[in-house]
């Protein structure tokens, strides 16, 4: 199969999981057996955050890779720091969140299922790398930490995690001038959230404007509210690991 690499985990003595996006099967997670040597031929076609071709078997201990090969190697991040960090940061944020495919048994649940959540999340992931590739590149100083922080709002979207940033959750109604506010990961308008006594954590109707922007699926590379939508984006994401555990 095709696969981003989304991380890596040593293991035993000489041994890696691998955590592999795949369009068909979402994230699965697979062991390279002695990938720690020095003779290993298939690391280098492991390297979060290539695309490779990836041979897995099913073994009694889980999926193995016997074979890989990388495709694209993404060589433009990879030689900008400041786009390499944001993409290795969301890669982990992406495999933190994805639920891992892990035995044959979930394997042979889900091939029978439609073009899902999976393939969204592989689209997003790949397009993310795509436009990460090419903003590296441009002399321009691109702000890589918040094109990151878009793939994390679109992200926690497509997983359910995110609340409706168009209109009220409460009322239905869309949001106004006065914002929103934030109360127990939703997002409510300034009159439902006096009576829902929400806190005082609030969302500006401008940074709103541009997070409803970032979710109908541009990549915004100039706002000036990017500061304040990438602190949201990380809210929102910490809000949803709690919610996880
Ligand atoms: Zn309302």
């Amino acid at each position: 199969m095709n696969a981003f690499i989304l991380g890596s985990q040593d293991v035993f003595e000489y041994d890696r999981a691998y955590s592999l996006l795949t369009r068909e099967l979402g994230k699965v997670v697979a062991i390279a057996r002695s990938v720690r040597k020095p003779q290993s031929k298939l690391a280098g076609h492991l390297d979060a955050p290539h695309f490779s071709w990836v041979e897995v078997i099913a073994t009694s201990k889980g999926w193995q890779i016997t074979q890989a090969l990388e495709q694209l190697a993404y060589a433009r991040i990879r030689k900008n720091r400041d786009a390499l960090k944001a993409v290795l940061q969301c890669s982990q944020f992406l495999n933190v969140f994805l639920p891992a495919l892990v035995g044959s048994y979930e394997f042979q649940h889900i091939v029978g299922k439609q073009q899902g959540d999976e393939e969204k999340v592989f689209m997003l992931w790949g397009d993310f790398l795509d436009h990460m590739e090419l903003y590296a590149e441009q002399l321009n100083e691109t702000d890589f930490d918040f094109i990151r922080a878009q793939c994390v709002l679109r992200g926690l979207s497509l997983l359910g995690f995110l609340p409706d940033v168009a209109v009220c959750n409460s009322c239905g109604k869309q949001f106004s001038a006065r914002g929103a506010y934030l109360a127990d990961n939703q997002l409510v308008c300034d009159a439902c959230a006096v009576s829902l006594r929400a806190g005082a954590n609030s969302i500006s109707y401008s940074v709103l404007k541009t997070i409803q922007q970032i979710m109908s699926g541009t990549w915004v590379l100039k706002d000036h509210y990017a500061k304040a939508v990438t602190r949201c984006a990380d809210y929102f994401e910490r809000q949803s690991e709690q919610f996880m555990l």
